[in-house]
């Protein structure tokens, strides 16, 4: 099973007197059910050489807001508690990653490292195999399946991903081998921080800001799952929709920040035998997999480009079409319009850093309905998603958004400004859930924060 998530990137020789193995941590900003990290460990282990822990913090990560830094770097401190725990320490750096990278490989056998699978790790994860020093493995723990087994081309749809991953699953669902004895701890002769000192040095980020009222780190993302088990999990198949309940997880930053092991929490939710669980793997394995297929497939996932052709054929023939209402950007990221439901969905993304899956999908097709152009809308959509959203910048935000203008979806019958792209309107959303209790519940929240 750990065979097929290690890739070797780079085979260029061990350097002489190599004595350390690094673990250039990425992605996967946790301790638990780390793939990686136990392979960087038995290797360590087999080789008899001290092992520690690289976390590279890019100060001008694109997209990135003073509480993407909090609620990352706060998580990163429980996670170099955890690895204090079994002896291995954790150097923290500000920098370009590849950078750092090379610089503390100056000595190393090989290197180790995870990686997501947006297109800025993408690129880093490149860089590094051409410039470092020693081999250097990439280990696949972001998603139950990589990437790489399970497609080797875009998936155009979740019946596709779900089709292939179905025989996988048994053979991938599992957490790694813990390494049961302890490796020397260690670190190279260079400057050490925290990860909260990192925080408050960020250049650019003085403070860093508010991350919200999620609270960041494994514990943190363990409790969310274990409460969503206890009181929401039942019903999430007939519930989750539903914006009024709220009967959704809350595990999406928790995922994107990789504090939490998808295959750690799709094991918990299987064990329930819940009636809600089948429904709920599919979202966390079928379409958050598909996402990442688009973004591992797709050479600039995040463009208008990515967007299927049908689509942007179709919504440049009605980018002419009369708009019954238009809003500016500072119209839409201060919730001034007409509609209550959208600017409650607006208040919720920016107050809480989160919001309503399914008022996502409303909120960025009402971007479309309002905005002079389709690629204007699409442009405004990724922005306020990055921007305000705890998980934005995520695989699954450049899916999500891109679903609201055709990707992964089927022509529907012609409409105004949509075109034959998939449309969405306030009286659809009200005659299928109470938004006026939506609205109430998100007022109620925004009002607290004001206070
Ligand atoms: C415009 C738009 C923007 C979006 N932006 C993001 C984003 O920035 N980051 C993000 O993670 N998701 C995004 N999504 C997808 C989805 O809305 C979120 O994953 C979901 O709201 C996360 O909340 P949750 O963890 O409580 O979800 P739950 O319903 O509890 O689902 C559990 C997990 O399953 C996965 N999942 C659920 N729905 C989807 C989906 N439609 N596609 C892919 N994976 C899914 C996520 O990993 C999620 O955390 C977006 C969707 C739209 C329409």
């Amino acid at each position: 099973m750990m065979e097929e998530r290690v890739r070797q990137a780079s085979g260029t020789p061990s350097p002489r007197g190599a004595s350390w193995i690094v673990y250039w941590m990425q992605q996967a900003r946790r301790e638990a059910c780390n793939h990686a990290l136990e392979y960087a460990l038995a290797r360590a282990w087999d080789m008899g050489l001290p092992a520690f822990v690289l976390f590279c913090v890019d100060p001008s990560y694109p997209g990135a807001g003073p509480s993407h830094y909090r609620f990352m770097l706060e998580g990163l401190e429980e996670t170099a508690r955890d690895l204090a725990a079994r002896g291995i320490r954790l150097l923290v750096r500000i920098g370009d990653p590849v950078e750092e990278l090379v610089a503390a490989c100056g000595r190393a056998a090989l290197a180790v490292t995870d990686g997501g699978h947006t297109p800025v790790q993408r690129r880093w994860r490149a860089e590094a195999a051409a410039r470092c020093p020693c081999p250097l493995y990439v280990v696949e723990t972001d998603t139950a399946v990589p990437p790489g087994m399970l497609h080797d081309r875009m998936a155009w749809s979740a019946a596709v991903v779900r089709r292939r991953m179905e025989p996988l699953l048994e053979g991938m669902l599992e957490p790694p081998p813990r390494l049961g004895v302890a490796i020397p701890g260690f670190l190279p002769d260079t400057p050490a921080m925290s990860p909260l000192e990192a925080l408050a040095m960020l250049p650019g980020h003085p403070g860093a800001g508010p991350a919200g009222r999620i609270r960041p780190g494994s514990a943190a993302a363990r409790a969310a799952l274990g409460r969503f088990i206890d009181e929401d999990l039942d019903e999430y198949g007939s519930s989750s929709r539903d914006p009024a309940r709220n009967c959704v997880s809350g595990l999406s930053p928790y995922l994107h920040f990789g504090q939490i092991s998808p295959v750690e929490a799709a094991l918990e939710i299987r064990n329930t035998g819940s009636p809600g669980a089948g429904a709920f793997l599919e979202q966390l394995l079928v379409r958050r997999e598909l996402a990442v297929n688009f973004c591992a497939r797709s050479p600039a996932p995040g463009s208008w480009g990515a967007i299927p052709e049908w689509a942007r054929r179709t919504l440049g023939e009605h980018s002419g079409d009369p708009r019954e209402y238009t809003y500016t950007l500072e119209d839409m990221e201060g919730a001034r319009t007409h509609d209550d439901a959208w600017n409650a969905a607006q208040k919720e993304l920016v107050t809480t850093g989160t919001m309503h899956g399914y008022m996502r999908m409303y909120w960025g097709k009402m971007i479309l309905a309002w905005t002079p152009s389709p690629e204007e809308a699409f442009r405004r959509a990724t922005l306020l998603n990055d921007r305000y959203a705890l998980d934005g910048r995520d695989p699954n935000s450049t899916a999500g958004v891109g679903w609201c203008f055709g990707l992964h979806d089927r022509p529907w019958p012609g409409r105004r400004v949509f075109g034959s792209v998939r449309s969405m309107t306030r009286r659809s959303l009200e005659a299928k859930y109470d938004i006026g209790a939506y609205v109430a519940r998100i007022e109620s929240i925004a009002g607290e924060e004001m206070r």
